[in-house]
Formats: structure tokens, sequence, C-alpha cells
């Protein structure tokens, strides 16, 4: 730290990413990326046309990005039947969420979020200095509506929940919303496309809402970084003044295209979630014929504990098997890895590979 770090800044907590090895070839089940590569109309949508000698897309760099993102903003709008006025993009939906928090939080409006949830919402408290309430889930780490009624907060619900992969029906969020009229309840969709059902359905009846989705996990596009968020004019105006006083560019041209191609892509996208829900399903139905306890799953990833060995040795064993998952230490998570679905044969080797673990650990 040096010695001009600001007093504001000293406070901060940094979301740890999930590693991305340089070197050695891992099968990567850490970060919940796609494991198929995005539309191959995204790349016809990069690769069209030459100017310059090099494709056009790539000669047009030298301009700045449309601030409107307007042929993304359209694509998302005509994906979800809703106004491109209501729609806000963000450089991942990262950057959404980030949106909505500087617009409608602030030290005098804090936020309530469940205490096993996505964990950068802490970090982006701690970065606009937004005071925060934590409601624990549940023994089965669900989450009661009951529980979130008339808070008096902003509220955000990742809807499946990361990294249990629990997906809470829509009537629950709608109960939430109407029992919290004069706040804002977020709803981050970013595993939707995996079984659950968007909240962007609601905007009609819950004036509250702001949904935000990703283009990271179901459209394969992780590293382009493309976010949005679907609320009600009013409010997607309002995140749209913090986007605008921020980073007016904040989508680079290539994104704006690879986007825009990916959601009209509704048939791949839609394929590339039934075969990681079908891997899903027979990666679950392994882990439980192991013994492990497995949360029923809305997303790309499983949540998963065995009584027969602890979190980090099994961690650590698929490591050195050339696997990588996530884990935490804290409470109640000591022992879960999260697994994110690669392909058939991925899991596959995965679940060999935990077997031959789970054989040579000694019975507790
Ligand atoms: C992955 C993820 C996001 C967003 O990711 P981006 O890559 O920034 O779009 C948001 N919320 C949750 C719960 C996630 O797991």
């Amino acid at each position: 730290m040096s010695r001009f770090l600001s007093n504001t800044s000293k406070k901060l907590v940094p979301y740890t990413p999930g590693e991305q090895p340089k070197q050695r070839k891992f099968i990567k089940l850490n970060t919940n990326e796609n494991p198929y590569p995005p539309s191959p109309k995204v790349a016809e949508a990069l690769m069209n046309g030459v100017e310059n000698d090099m494709p056009k897309e790539i000669s047009d760099l030298r301009l700045y990005s449309d601030p409107e993102e307007k042929v993304l903003v359209d694509a998302i709008a005509a994906y979800y039947n809703v106004k491109p006025t209501q729609v806000v993009c963000g450089n991942g939906s990262d950057e959404n969420i980030a949106f909505a928090f500087k617009a409608f939080c602030d030290k005098d409006m804090p936020i309530t979020f469940a205490d096993l949830t996505y964990s950068f919402y802490p970090s982006l408290c701690a970065l606009y200095e937004i005071p925060y309430n934590v409601i624990p889930l549940e023994a089965d780490f669900t989450i009661d509506p009951e529980k979130y009624y008339n808070l008096g907060t902003t509220i955000i619900i990742a809807n499946p929940n990361a990294p249990t992969g629990i997906f809470l029906p829509l009537d629950k969020i709608e109960d939430i919303a109407k029992h919290n009229p004069d706040n804002v309840v977020i709803v981050d969709e970013a595993y939707v496309d995996f079984g659950g059902q968007s909240a962007v359905t609601l905007l009609d009846k819950c004036e509250n809402i702001v949904v935000t989705q990703t283009f990271s996990k179901s459209r394969s596009l992780a590293g382009a970084r493309i976010g949005f968020a679907i609320a009600n004019e009013a409010l997607a105006n309002d995140m749209n003044t913090v986007r605008n006083s921020g980073n007016p560019y904040n989508i680079n041209r290539l994104s704006i295209l690879a986007g825009a191609a990916a959601i009209s892509d509704r048939e791949y996208t839609e394929e590339c979630c039934k075969k990681v829900m079908a891997t899903r399903a027979m990666t679950i139905k392994g882990l439980r014929e192991m013994g492990f306890d497995v949360c029923d799953s809305c997303t790309n990833f499983l949540f998963a504990e065995s009584d027969k060995i602890s979190g980090l040795d099994y961690y650590t064993k698929l490591r050195e098997n050339g696997i990588l998952v996530r884990r935490w230490s804290a409470p109640r998570l000591e022992n879960r890895v999260r697994i994110s679905i690669g392909t058939d044969e991925e899991m596959e080797t995965f679940l060999r590979v935990t077997q031959e673990i789970l054989s040579s650990t000694p019975q507790k």
C-alpha cells in the first residue's frame, strides 16, 4: 500500500476471481465458463468485410464505439420483447450490478443480500461506501421470502443463486418485490438460461424490479465482457445516467457486434444450454451415487459436498489430477466445492477422478 492511498480506498476488499491458469492445461471447472464456443454468427459478424488489408471491424477500432450501443440494445430488446429504452448495457453484468448499486444505494440507502451469494456484492459495497445487511439462507440453502418483507433497503437476489445453483420461483420474487414497494429489487440472472425463468415477465407488475443478465455464461462470451440490465424506463434511465457519468463508451465496438450476433442466435444458445443441462444431470447422478450431497441446480455448476472427504482435500486432490474447481473457507461452505459443468468428456473424467480420490481416502 502506498502512502498516497486514500482513506476510503484503504477500506476496499477486492473480489477474488477464480484462477485462470497460464501454464499447465487443466480441466477448468472453476469459473462457470461455457465449454462450447460462441455462436458461429459471432465470428461472421466480426469477420465481415475487408478494409486496409484487415477485417473491417478491426480497421474500425480507430473509431469510438457507439455510446448508445444501439445495435446491441436493439437486439436485447427484441429478444426480450421490451423497449430499447428499458435496456442498459454493461462491460460484463458486473458493471450493470455496479450501475444499479450506484444508482439505487448510498450511505443512506443500504442494500440487503443473502449470506451465501455472489461475493462481488460486498466488494462493491466497500467501493461505493454502501452499508449492507445480510440475511442467512435457510439450512437447505433456499431463501425464505418472508425474511425479505419491508426491509426499507435496496435488495439484490442472485436467481438462480451462486454458489448454490438454487432457483427461487418467480412468484416468490414477485412476493418480495410487492412487499418492498418503495425499494428497488435487483435480480441477478447470470445463470437464468440454464433452467430458470426470467423476472423480465414481472416488470409490468412490479415497477421496482431491475433484472441483470450476462453474455458470459449461456452465450459463451465471458472474455467479451458484455452484460445488460432490463427494467422499466425510469430505472433504466437512472442507470444510464450512472453509465454516462463514468464511461459512456463502456462496451467496445467488437463486443457490441459480438453481443448482437450472439443474442440473435436464439437457437444456438438454447442448443448449448440443453447440452450443458444434460451433462449436468449426468454429473449430479454420478456424484449422488458416490454419496455426495448436491443441490438441485438451475445453473451451469454444481454445489456439492461429501462426508467422506473434506472440501480442502477434495479440491487439492482434484487439482493434483489436473482438475480445477472452486472452494471457500467460510463457515457452511468449508466442505463444499463448486463444480462448473464442462463437456460430457470432461465430466466423465471428473467423475472417474472423484471415484479414485474417494477410494484412496481413508474412511473417517
Ligand atoms: C458470472 C456472474 C455474474 C457476471 O459476470 P460478468 O462476466 O461480469 O457478466 C454476475 N452474477 C453472478 C452471480 C455471476 O456468477
